[in-house]
């Protein structure tokens, strides 16, 4: 299996060495052709819109349409904007997630934080069920889920930090940047039923 991790901006190099631990062959992707050879593709966090301009230079948004349509896609954080079909402001976008965000809901004063979460659905990886601690930076929220996208996990208030949507996955943490390895394997997963 290849996973690509898109590599115009952002923490690319953290996905590619969580895919490198947990055995997987990854590469970083920047051009139109290096997407034909991959399985699966992760949209890391940065920027949201540096990231769309960046892809609209390297005419990259109408292919990673294409690729999204086949195969799947994770966005974390500014990769969940990116994929997501309505950010409530005008900036380049996939717009293939049936999902709302709302960038960087958490405000300046706490806009990084860490919280335990409940993902029930990572027992598919790992039974054991066991909180997933989950690092939140300038992060945005999904405010809601259309279609048939759902939501994977919740703050303790109900609002949505996790989904997904048939091959695609979005979360609005990063989990590149803990030991846990679950959510690289759930998207693994997804990859492979797709
Ligand atoms: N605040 C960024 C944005 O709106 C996302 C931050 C992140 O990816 N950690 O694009």
């Amino acid at each position: 299996m290849k996973v690509g991790v898109l590599a115009l901006q952002g923490d690319f190099v953290e996905h590619v060495h969580a895919l490198r631990r947990i055995g997987v062959e990854a590469s970083e992707v920047r051009l139109p052709g290096q997407l034909g050879v991959l399985d699966g593709l992760i949209i890391p966090g940065g920027e949201s819109t540096t990231i769309g301009k960046l892809a609209i230079d390297y005419e990259m948004m109408e292919p990673l349409r294409a690729f999204g349509r086949e195969k799947a896609i994770w966005g974390t954080c500014a990769g969940a904007i990116f994929l997501s079909k309505d950010a409530r402001r005008k900036q380049p976008l996939l717009e293939l997630m049936d999902i709302t965000v709302e960038r960087n809901a958490f405000g300046r004063q706490v806009d990084s934080f860490e919280v335990d979460l409940n993902v029930p659905a990572l027992e598919s990886v790992d039974p054991s069920g066991s909180p997933y601690h989950a690092v939140f930076i300038r992060a945005p929220l999904i405010e809601t889920v259309q279609e048939d996208a759902q939501s994977l996990a919740t703050l303790s208030d109900g609002r949505i930090v996790a989904a997904s949507q048939g091959h695609w996955l979005a979360t609005v943490f990063h989990p590149e940047l803990t030991s846990d390895d679950r959510f690289h394997r759930y998207f693994l997963e997804m990859i492979r039923t797709n």
